[in-house]
């Protein structure tokens, strides 16, 4: 039997991290095993299902790469994928069960018949768990008199209005999409059972279930929009690489046996599988994740690294295209774990007038005979017969021993000279970058104030 997972959204929000991962899961599940990987919209709530909300999962979706291959946009053999658009099939699934006798009208609404005997979910992830959903259901606790009370345990599949409840159109649906395997959060552990009731109504074999344990906050409480990493597109904007994000998701509930956690896409595709998912649930670690992000940059290759840093140089008013920018980014590599981090590490390579941070100068000033030993650079610089990394450290070693001091004692108000700060990327690559001219004129500049 071929592999057919799905990602189910209700687009009446953003796109979550928790949704997302889910989206992982199912997309790594089908790519490993040489599946198909659908995308149904489950937009039965009408008041509350909106485009807006469909387009922000949409793009969330394509960012991360996560591409359907059947879907909206898309299309495939098992549409409409909308499951508004879908009333006609699920017309035609209740008038199976009206002919079996498992449902009937109850006060203008449809009810099924839950049978009395024990449901077991034979979850891949959180193993057995049995349930009676005629005695499960038959008392509810009444939030108003604060009592137990009798309840009718049958489920409700069609509203008055005529509107379909989500159990039913999700199962009716994983039946007509001839779904194999059903990955989703353990919030819907729950409901599997009377979604097994339903399908052994329609005398289907359910697919294959696993429910994947919550993603919490680092507080341990479920995670809100409002935690930090909790919405897709934040992480575009603050300079996420969506490989990153999926490596990162995918470690949020998931792990390989030898405890690897960096890797690439065609690695994570090969080595995800659901024996690996944790039984436990995850938090959520914005630091981890930027770690993540981290090492993937540095594995970028230069002209990825290009690629993905332009639209942040261009924001943050650098010159994308000058001809030091690939230079600059491989600087950047071990200074910044995001893409929005690099601006900060190079900007000083293509400005023309320093900005000088005042702690920074402030340490410089407080040294002994500075005016000399920034003349003493400066013109060990001027006389350097190449300008290479060997040449320019060699210079600046002999200029330290002529005004008898280390090599350190000048990094430092060389650094601050050129690059205005303490911080920022590796020196002396900078120095070669800008070349001979530009750093005497700099250091020059700088000088003055010490003169
Ligand atoms: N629309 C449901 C949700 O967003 C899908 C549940 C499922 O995956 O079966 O939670």
């Amino acid at each position: 039997m071929s592999v057919r997972t799905r990602f189910a959204p209700s687009p009446t929000g953003f796109l979550h991290i928790g949704g997302a991962r889910t989206a992982l899961y199912n997309w790594l599940y089908a790519k490993h095993h040489g599946g198909s990987f659908v995308l149904r919209v489950e937009d039965t709530d009408a008041e509350r299902s909106t485009k807006a909300s469909m387009q922000v999962i949409l793009d969330g979706l394509k960012w991360l790469g996560l591409d359907w291959d059947e879907g909206p946009g898309v299309g495939g053999d098992f549409g409409p994928y909308h499951q508004s658009e879908r009333v006609e099939i699920y017309d035609r699934y209740l008038a199976k069960l009206e002919a079996s006798g498992h449902v009937y009208e109850d006060e203008g609404a449809i009810r099924f018949r839950v049978p009395d005997k024990l449901i077991t979910v034979h979850d891949e992830i959180c193993g057995d768990v049995s349930t009676n959903l005629k005695e499960q259901g038959s008392r509810r606790f009444n939030t108003e008199t604060n009592e137990e009370e009798e309840a009718n345990p049958d489920i409700v599949i069609k509203r008055p209005n005529g509107g379909y409840i989500f159990h039913f159109v999700n199962v009716v649906d994983d039946i007509e999409m001839g779904i194999s395997h059903v990955i989703r959060g353990e919030d819907h552990l729950s409901n599997t059972p009377k979604h097994l009731a339903l399908f052994e109504a329609f005398g289907v074999t359910p697919p294959t279930f696993a429910h994947i344990p919550l993603n919490l906050n680092p507080s341990g409480t479920k995670m809100s929009k409002r935690d930090q990493g909790a919405l897709i597109h934040e992480y575009q904007e603050s300079g996420f690489l969506p490989a990153a994000v999926n490596n990162y998701m995918a470690l949020l509930g998931w792990s390989a046996k030898d405890d690897q956690e960096i890797f690439l896409p065609e690695e994570l595709q090969s080595r995800f599988d659901l024996g690996g998912i944790n039984k436990s649930n995850s938090k959520f670690d914005y630091d981890k994740c930027k770690w993540v992000n981290g090492e993937h940059l540095r594995q970028l290759s230069s002209t990825d690294l290009q690629d993905w840093a332009g639209p942040f140089l261009t924001r943050a008013g650098l010159p994308a295209g000058d001809a030091r920018v690939p230079a600059a980014l491989e600087l950047s590599r071990e200074r910044a774990q995001l893409l929005s981090e690099i601006p900060d590490v190079i900007a000083t390579i293509f400005e023309t007038v320093v900005t000088y941070d005042e702690t920074s100068v402030a340490k410089v000033a407080s040294q002994d005979d500075i005016a000399n030993k920034l003349s003493a650079l400066t013109s060990g610089l001027e006389g350097a017969e190449s300008w290479d990394e060997v040449a320019i450290k060699s210079t600046i070693t002999e200029a330290a021993q002529g005004v008898g001091v280390k090599m350190g004692a000048l990094m430092l108000p060389c650094r601050v000279g050129v690059m205005g700060s303490t911080s920022g990327a590796d020196l002396v690559p900078v120095l070669v970058l800008l070349g001979k001219p530009e750093v005497i004129r700099r250091l020059q500049e700088f000088s003055s104030q010490f003169g």
